[in-house]
């Protein structure tokens, strides 16, 4: 009964060997794809969707390429660029995350970000950064 799964997962190994497979490029790849997709849909912008299809057969030749280096190269260099985006893009929906229970702050000397417990009443924050200390109720 298991057979035909066998068959299949035994065709997809060997279809997927030597090859590149997944990566957090091809992911963003994908996730602007479907984002472009759905504006072209719509605003009923043909051109758009064509060019989202255009970006889906782009991931699919980057997932199925057998030149492993080149797509490591690119996925490296896409992590690279967008390292900040994507920190602060983490660390916001950390913040969003944890709105109930803290309070965050910027150090109005230094910038940096800071939380306190919501709750804890007025409280004198001290940056653990620069250790100016600032007056707040949370
Ligand atoms: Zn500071």
């Amino acid at each position: 009964m298991n057979d035909w799964k066998n068959k299949l997962r035994a065709s997809a190994a060997r279809l997927m060997a030597g090859r590149y497979g997944p990566d957090q490029l091809n992911l963003a790849i994908l996730m602007v794809s479907l984002a472009v997709t759905l504006i072209g849909t719509l605003t009923g912008l043909r051109l758009l969707v064509i060019a989202a299809d255009a970006l889906i057969v782009l991931a699919f030749f980057r997932m199925l390429s057998r030149n492993r280096e080149a797509r490591m190269a690119e996925n490296r260099r896409y992590l690279t660029r967008t390292y900040k985006a994507r920190k602060a893009a983490g660390e916001w929906l950390n913040r969003t995350k944890n709105r109930r229970q803290y309070h965050y702050y910027k150090c109005p000397k230094c910038h940096e970000r800071l939380r306190v417990p919501r709750g804890v009443g007025n409280v004198t924050v001290t940056c653990r950064k620069c250790g100016e200390k600032f007056e707040k109720k949370a």
